[in-house]
């Protein structure tokens, strides 16, 4: 999945622009410019640092980008969700594949949950008559988009099944705030159907807010406004959503716990304990449907009272209401709530000198239907990644630790493949893993990397040795241009120059590094090209096929073969190194800005609320929100906020930056000190430091989601995908819950101490090691 949360976006095209400009008045200097920035490579000794960068050279010259067209348009010919025929041939094939390319190649199965629909029904049932098609038709200049028989209609999986006949009111994207605002507006969603369009949260928010607010039913729609025509043309002319388009998708409450509904925590064996089907608290209270902006208009457009404020209008050409009412809507979702099989295949290149340490690679291959973009433009990278390292094998290659290429299975509905593999394999990963590479949806464009903060340095190595197909820079120098364009002032700007190294975002959830991190605390990385929201446009639906990819993503293959040479040479370069290449620094100064933040915001937090108060008592408050006019529905005033103590976060974060800057000067040493570099007996300072992320992990998990259990990040319980950082601070400070909010703080500090303990032990022993 992957995608489409950032709506609405801010002056994108105006950032594209000044990038288009900047790119291209710099294309000039950029050979030059690369020469003086790659990298070199640290953490090998320099007869090891030549012969991988000669491996890495011959490496990143086999990605073939005819290759790669021809193996989208055969994993995309046909739809293949979870459960379906060609889901199973891809697997077939997949394992047929890596095995000629030399790899050990094995498929592990699990039986999930996974709801399929037999009835679907939205109409408009007053003042007039009217029923929403619910399908996408075929077009005659796209030859996939006509296998309807083989396709899931559009829906919305783990949708309870209902049938509901309610009042519509429409309640923007259908986040928190838009409660808040509908409550000063006055009007309820008790009882009633709400409307929601996609964007600005992950689409399974939703129907969970929309519950806990008394609504019986929710409808999800695509609004042009962000999501079809007033962004562009419209497939098949353009790359937008044309109008009968739908976005399907999970509405799997992920936030609580990915993977099988049924065995939470557990593999999903056939043996497995398994939950009833009621009692699965990640299964949507209120039943869901999604739209596309051709059904929901009329439903839209017969609502009526008050006007909807002006944020909140779309694109359709009509007058926004809120409602409730006139408009009454008949919402019927069924679904068969049967086990299938998801089939994950894991491919392995055994080390030479560490077997026991483990690289991993991987990528989805199931799709909501043909799923060109999504995921098998991602797919594609890694295959080719496969063949070039089986072929450099038997050239000769032999990393030092194990690589494992895997290629999940049932990652649309809820992340279920590579989740409960993680889960059966989670001692082994705890123990072994160095490092997991995802990728998924890619397309043209900057390269966006994310992971753990320790790998800031190394992403950025790797992105100043790839080379930008459009503009022959470095993706690293593209990529710090796109940041440079993306700020505001100057002093912004300046400082983006004069950095290093551009940052690396934290993880939140929507990809299959989801339970690596979070649940296993592997350090994890994720990487993609893209950045153009035109990307997206025809995100999870029949369309997204190779005629829509080859016209309109990225025509030549050439960021799939970029991707193939990122994630590969991150793959190969934490394979043969000798010293990992960990940095600590970068993520002192990460969790140092972290709780920066959180102090703002218990601050922020804490005068709205007194603020709020006031205006209640000295009633303003009815007079001081825009409610087209009318005077604010008066709320309750909220309990004083409780005065936070930092002091245990602060003295945590000052241990990790002695120790982090500690461990960085001896790393300085080990790097420049190639005798010792070559002498090797470095396992047990690489297992201490692949185990550091590890320290980050709290079995108990985060309040009140205990599958959780990482402490610096987590998809957000009301944004979905979006990462919170420290979450169990963060939320429960937006949320209001003081004494919780300090609980969370001696337990988030408990964390980044033994994290602190875990680097200084690296220190030490590299220091000891270099005496
Ligand atoms: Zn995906």
């Amino acid at each position: 999945m992957q995608s489409s949360v950032r709506f609405p976006r801010v002056n994108a095209r105006r950032v594209a622009a000044i990038a288009v400009v900047a790119l291209t008045a710099l294309i000039a200097g950029s050979l030059a410019a690369r020469q003086q920035e790659a990298s070199p490579l640290t953490g090998f000794s320099p007869e090891g640092a030549q012969t991988e960068a000669q491996w890495e050279q011959k490496f990143r010259a086999m990605p073939s980008t005819d290759n790669m067209r021809e193996l989208m348009e055969f994993l995309s010919a046909h739809p293949h969700h979870v459960g379906s025929p060609y889901d199973k041939e891809i697997s077939e094939w997949l394992v047929g594949k890596f095995k000629d390319w030399g790899w050990d190649t094995r498929v592990e199965t699990f039986q999930v949950l996974f709801p399929t629909p037999v009835d679907r029904v939205v109409e408009l049932v007053e003042p007039t008559h009217f029923v929403a098609k619910l399908a996408e038709p075929s077009l005659p200049e796209d030859a996939t988009s006509n296998q309807q028989s083989e396709q899931l209609p559009p829906y919305n999986a783990y949708s309870i099944d209902g049938d509901v006949t309610a009042p519509l009111v429409y309640v923007n994207y259908g986040v928190p705030a838009d409660y808040d605002e509908l409550e000063r507006m006055g009007i309820s969603v008790k009882g009633a159907i709400v409307i929601a369009r996609y964007g600005v949260s992950w689409r399974g928010i939703k129907p969970k807010v929309a519950a806990e607010h008394g609504a019986v039913g929710c409808l999800i729609y695509s609004d042009p406004h962000e999501d079809g025509y007033a962004e562009g043309d419209v497939f098949p002319k353009g790359a937008w959503r044309p109008p009968d388009s739908v976005q399907r998708g999970s509405v799997m409450d992920i936030p609580l716990y990915p993977g099988d509904p049924l065995t939470p925590g557990v593999a999903a064996t056939p043996e497995a304990k398994r939950l009833d089907v009621q009692d699965a608290k990640v299964i949507t209270k209120i039943p869901v449907l999604p739209l596309s902006y051709a059904d929901a208009r009329p439903l839209l457009a017969a609502i009526a009272g008050q006007v909807a404020p002006e944020r909140w209008r779309g694109a359709l050409g009509i007058t926004y209401h809120v409602g409730p009412g006139p408009a009454k809507v008949h919402l019927r979702v069924k679904s068969s709530w049967d086990l299938k099989p998801v089939r994950d295949v894991i491919a392995t290149i055994p080390g030479s000198d560490a077997p026991g340490e483990w690289v991993i690679r991987g990528n989805h291959y199931d799709a909501w239907v043909n799923g060109a973009r999504d995921p098998v433009s991602g797919l594609v990278a890694e295959l080719e990644e496969a063949r070039a390292l089986g072929e450099m094998r038997k050239a000769g290659w032999r990393p030092q630790r194990t690589i494992l290429y895997c290629a999940w299975d049932g990652e649309e509905p809820g992340l279920l493949g590579s989740t409960e593999w993680v889960e059966k394999h989670s001692a082994e990963l705890a123990a072994r893993a160095v490092a997991y590479i995802n990728s998924d949806s890619n397309g043209r464009g900057y390269l966006e990397a994310g992971g753990s903060q320790t790998f800031e340095t190394f992403a950025n190595d790797i992105a100043k040795d790839i080379v930008d197909p459009e503009t022959t820079m470095s993706v690293w120098r593209r990529k710090q241009l796109h940041e440079i364009a993306s700020v505001s002032s100057d002093e912004e700007r300046n400082r983006i120059r004069n950095r290093p190294t551009w940052p690396i975002d934290a993880l939140g959830s929507g990809s299959d590094y989801t339970a690596f991190i979070d649940f296993a605390g592997v350090p994890s990385m994720n990487f993609a090209y893209g950045g153009d929201e035109e990307n997206n446009g025809v995100y999870h639906s029949a369309y997204d096929d190779f005629y829509w990819f080859a016209h309109f993503d990225d025509p030549s293959f050439v960021y799939e073969r970029a991707l193939a040479q990122t994630s590969g040479t991150a793959v190969m370069r934490l394979a043969d190194t000798d010293l990992l290449p960990f940095n600590f620094s970068d993520l002192s100064n990460a969790v140092s800005g972290y709780i920066g933040e959180l102090q703002r915001l218990a601050t922020r937090e804490a005068n709205r609320i007194r603020e709020r108060n006031r205006e209640i008592a000295t009633g303003e408050y009815a007079y001081l929100s825009e409610t087209g006019g009318r005077p604010a529905v008066v709320p309750q005033p909220k309990p004083e906020p409780q005065q936070l103590d930092f002091a245990p976060l602060q003295a945590a974060r000052d241990q990790l930056v002695r120790a982090s800057a500690h461990y960085q000067q001896n790393w300085e040493r080990a790097r420049q000190n190639s005798a010792f570099l070559t002498r090797g007996g470095l396992e047990k300072i690489n297992e201490e430091l692949f185990h550091s992320e590890h320290a980050l992990i709290d079995p108990n998990g985060l309040p009140g989601r205990p599958w959780f259990k990482h402490q610096l990040y987590a998809p957000g319980v009301y944004t979905g995908y979006t990462v919170k950082t420290v979450p169990a601070v963060r939320e429960t400070i937006e949320q209001d819950q003081w004494s919780q909010a300090q609980q969370a703080i001696a337990s988030a500090s408990k964390v980044i101490s033994n994290e602190a303990i875990a680097i200084e032990r690296a220190a030490v022993d590299l220091d000891t090691a270099l005496q």
